[in-house]
């Protein structure tokens, strides 16, 4: 087996935090048109709808939660087979996408 020096802890910690998505996903709605739109929202900030000028509210975080190794909402590790239909659907979903049948809780 190859012996590899270890890193220093500090330059390590730097090097990992560079591939660590820090920013939280929201699903945002428009409560009167019940429009919805994924946004980085931060706190205080306003988010209008593009389309009606609406203003959005979050709604729900979007997995992965923040901080994560990964930024795309579905990454193999947030996905699930339907055991009706066996496709991969999301970990977040209460009602298969593809046969409707309702997923069981985690
Ligand atoms: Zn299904």
């Amino acid at each position: 087996m190859d012996r590899h020096p270890l890193p220093r802890p500090g330059v390590a910690g730097a090097l990992l935090c560079r591939f660590v998505n820090q920013r939280q996903l929201y699903r945002m709605r428009a409560p009167a048109s019940g429009r919805e739109a994924l946004a980085h929202a931060e706190p205080g900030a306003v988010y209008l709808d593009r389309e009606t000028g609406e203003e959005m509210k979050p709604v729900a975080m979007v997995l992965p939660l923040a901080p994560s190794a990964s930024a795309l909402p579905r990454t193999p590790e947030n996905l699930r087979i339907c055991r009706r239909c066996e496709q991969l659907i999301g970990l977040d979903v209460s009602d298969c996408p593809y046969c409707s049948l309702r997923q069981e809780a985690l």
